[in-house]
């Protein structure tokens, strides 16, 4: 029966790192990872992650399972971190951010939602994800390449123009994958009056909390949305706020005004995760929960989370300014946020940049600016200068 299987491609970006590794060249720069790179091109564990870590081995007394739901302290504490003060919501532990989507996308279907909106590029999973849970999706382009913008009055009426009631749409919470692009506050509260109007589903997709202008800050468009709308499903991931990628931590939160309700929404959740994996696990999530619950670790942890973003910021502007005579949009890169921005590169020379002078992105042009170090920017503008031409 298996040999009936056709072979499923390999994702593109996967593919990338052994490609990279395999490569002598000594001046290489891998501009396609999807982690935070310091500028000695390390993944570090965060200090804060470390001592709690040494506090979890020294205190835990059993591996005995936590429970379907996860980690209470965590869940709770997350969601502070995410939603702020006094917003409520049902919430469950997830296996990261993609387990968070997946439940989402699968409490959408169990709720009549047949459709989601998604602004186009995005997370290459994104759409596997919710298709995998029987949605159709439906997208529609969000972001001019060429010009660095938005497409935010597209984006409008488009929702405006096809959506049904029932219907979800997708926000990245902050920090847009793959674009950096930053939607303005006029274009958020667009979106919550076409979803109120409509009787749309936001689902946000926090990913990244942090690496655009602050931990709040960030957080502001989202939780300004949460007041407006009257149900919403947030998919939030600890992978890089904490630099936890593999200990594969999340939440997934959906909201409702009603007690009675968030209740019933939570039965959900939990039956769903316990028909695809019975519990989450549990280490990642205990120890967000220690550092987010002890003010000293906290502190620790947001002053290294803060120098990452500053150290991001520092090479935005390096490269929109080295990038601008390349064509005057990319000194956009300068105010995008979060680790990635999408550059106006064709297929052919981004294949001549990796042959030619060890610079690898995927094919899409995605580039990731954490993986630039001040010593390298100079090298990778000029190559870029000299063999993207666009
Ligand atoms: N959403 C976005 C936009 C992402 O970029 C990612 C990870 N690359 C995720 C969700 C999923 O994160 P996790 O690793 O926690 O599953």
């Amino acid at each position: 029966m298996f040999e009936t299987l056709s072979r499923e491609a390999d994702d593109p970006l996967l593919a990338l790192t052994p490609l990279f590794r395999a490569d002598p060249n000594p001046a290489k720069v891998d501009l396609g990872v999807g982690v935070y790179r310091d500028e000695l091109g390390r993944t570090p564990v965060f200090r804060a992650v470390k001592r709690a870590e040494a506090h979890l081995l020294e205190t835990q007394e059993t591996k005995a399972y936590v429970g379907p739901e996860g980690d209470r302290t965590f869940i709770e504490a997350f969601w502070t971190f995410v939603a702020g003060e006094g917003r409520h919501a049902a919430g469950v532990q997830t296996v990261g951010g993609t387990g968070a989507l997946r439940l989402a996308a699968e409490l959408l279907r169990r709720s009549g939602s047949s459709r989601i909106f998604l602004g186009t590029p995005t997370w290459s999973n994104h759409s596997a994800i919710f298709a995998a849970a029987g949605l159709s999706v439906v997208t529609y382009p969000s972001f001019d390449v060429a010009g660095q913008r938005l497409l935010a009055g597209e984006m409008i009426s488009v929702v405006a123009d096809k959506a049904q009631p029932g219907d979800a749409i997708l926000l990245h919470a902050s920090c847009h994958n793959p674009t950096g692009a930053v939607m303005d506050d006029a274009t958020w509260a667009a979106v919550a009056e076409v979803a109120l109007e409509k009787g749309l589903v936001p689902v946000i997709d926090s990913a990244y909390q942090g690496f655009g202008t602050g931990i709040e800050s960030d957080a502001a468009p989202l939780r300004r949305l949460l007041d407006r709308v009257p149900e919403a499903i947030v998919a939030a991931s600890a992978s890089k706020s904490f630099g936890l990628y593999r200990e594969r931590t999340g939440a997934v939160y959906a909201t409702s005004a009603s007690p009675e309700t968030r209740d019933k929404l939570k039965s959900h959740l939990v039956t769903i995760g316990r028909g695809a994996y019975s519990m989450p696990p549990d280490h990642g999530a205990a120890v967000v929960r220690t550092i987010l619950t002890d003010p000293e670790l906290r502190t620790d942890w947001r002053t290294e989370l803060d120098d990452a973003r500053k150290r991001i910021t520092s090479m935005r502007t390096i490269l929109a300014k080295g990038l601008s005579r390349l064509s005057p949009a990319l000194a956009a890169i300068a105010t995008q946020q979060g680790m990635f921005s999408l550059l106006p590169i064709d297929e052919t020379r981004i294949v001549e940049l990796r042959h030619r002078r060890g610079i690898y992105m995927p094919l899409s042009g995605r580039i990731n600016i954490a993986g630039l170090n001040s010593s390298q920017a100079p090298g990778v503008i000029e190559a870029l200068c000299a063999h993207a031409a666009l």
